[in-house]
């Protein structure tokens, strides 16, 4: 399917980020909100972030003046009527959505494929009132969307090939690296790092080392760019708890996912990271320095010798964060939920991690991840329970892809 005019609807954050790219990848486009003062909000952004890429030479005035002439913005979602691909990105709210997605239906033709930048809500779900549900897709893209390059085509239950073909190739003429991925919890990229945030409040729970220790192992040994900690600042706990509560939930409670009682606790006093000054950091003024700018050590790595540099409870952090990032993508495999090269490339674009999670599974090994993770369970119990495709692998000296069959 040919697709020339697409419609944006939400002119928020994600909607003018997206809107950004769509006309500058040539694309028609025609942005609707509700609300005139988001309406207003999100066309000044668009403005000033393609002036700003100008400045930066991302692109030049004419390619900007270009992009904004084919830019409408609609005060009525009958104004989508022409559009061959409408790209929501409303508030995260299931019955919001699904009251749209029946408007967008009779509003645009039939063959007008219907794509959701939902998060964490299902894909199927949001199709419920859709009369023909084989053109809703997912399109989850990463905020923000001009400068993350991921974008996530998500299968719905009924999404026929046509739309999720169509979607991919809008994504690869916007400059993105589109995946595939299975109408789950998460989809890829935020499923697989969960992990990252669960395993570092575990370890600080269990008294292994302070957050700046587990920050500065996970940087500097890890090769990541920001801590667990210094991240979950960033994005707000009382948003990092809620998203962990809609995975614990989702998942059907699984022990590894449950949210930590830390972070209950830090919400329940206020403390919100970045964004009100308290977090696990202080951020008054105050800059969280790295205590040795002038370590040099070539990471990822788990060798103990260089780990010993950073710090003495280095050595014990460091595997057991990559044990259990290699633990959710062998559960993440086994539920088929994307393809092997799509997982390892859904982390390095969506979360710039230096390694996608079955190249840091080839660095750790399974066989000392599995041994790991048993240890862990002996001692803290099933959140270190291994996946069924970890030990087959570890048991069959093969790589978690090659256990799949
Ligand atoms: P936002 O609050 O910045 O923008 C949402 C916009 O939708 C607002 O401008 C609001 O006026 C508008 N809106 C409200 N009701 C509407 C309706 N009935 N019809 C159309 N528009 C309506 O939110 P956002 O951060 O841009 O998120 C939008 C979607 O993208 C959500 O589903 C979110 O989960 C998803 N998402 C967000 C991020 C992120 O980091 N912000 C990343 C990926 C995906």
């Amino acid at each position: 399917m040919k697709i020339e005019h697409i419609g944006i609807v939400g002119a928020g954050t994600m909607g003018s980020g997206i809107a950004q790219l769509t006309t500058l990848g040539k694309f028609v486009t025609t942005i609707y909100d509700p609300d005139p003062v988001a309406r207003e909000g999100g066309e000044m952004r668009f403005g000033e972030d393609l002036s700003r890429g100008v400045e930066r030479e991302r692109w030049n005035e004419e390619e900007a003046e270009a992009a904004i002439d084919r830019l409408a913005t609609a005060r009525s979602l009958d104004d989508l009527a022409t559009c061959d691909l409408v790209i929501e990105a409303a508030p995260e709210d299931l019955e919001l959505k699904r009251k749209l997605f029946a408007s967008l239906a009779g509003v645009c033709g039939p063959e007008a494929i219907l794509a959701t930048n939902t998060s964490s809500l299902s894909v199927t779900a949001i199709a419920t009132g859709v009369p023909n549900p084989e053109r809703v897709v997912g399109m989850h893209f990463f905020n923000p969307p001009p400068l993350m390059k991921l974008v996530e085509i998500v299968a719905g239950a009924e999404s026929n090939s046509a739309a999720l073909d169509a979607t991919t190739e809008v994504g690869i003429r916007i400059g993105r690296t589109p995946i595939r991925a299975k109408d789950s919890a998460g989809f890829i990229a935020n499923r697989l790092a969960r992990p990252y945030g669960l395993e570092a409040l575990r370890m600080l729970g269990q008294g292994i080392a302070k957050p700046e220790t587990i920050d500065r192992t996970c940087r500097l040994g890890g090769g990541f760019r920001m801590g667990p900690f210094e991240l979950i600042d960033l994005i707000g706990l009382d948003v990092n708890l809620s998203v962990a509560r809609s995975f614990y939930a989702q998942g059907g409670q699984p022990e590894r996912w449950r949210p930590s009682p830390i972070q209950e606790e830090m919400v329940a006093a206020d403390r919100l990271g970045r964004k009100i000054g308290h977090g696990f950091y202080e951020y008054g003024g105050h800059v969280v320095d790295d205590p040795d700018p002038d370590l040099e050590i070539a990471a990822p790595t788990l060798d103990p010798g260089e780990l010993l540099k950073i710090a003495p409870s280095a050595e014990s952090i460091l595997p057991r964060m990559i044990a259990q990032i290699t633990n959710e993508v062998a559960f993440a495999l086994e539920e088929r939920i994307g393809t092997p090269v799509d997982m390892n490339t859904a982390m390095r674009l969506g979360f710039n991690w230096p390694l996608g999670p079955l190249e840091f599974a080839e660095l750790i090994g399974v066989g000392r991840a599995l041994a790991l993770l048993e240890s862990l369970r002996e001692e803290h119990g099933e959140a270190y329970a291994p996946a069924p495709l970890l030990r087959a692998a570890a048991e069959g000296g093969t790589s978690l892809p090659e256990a799949l069959g």
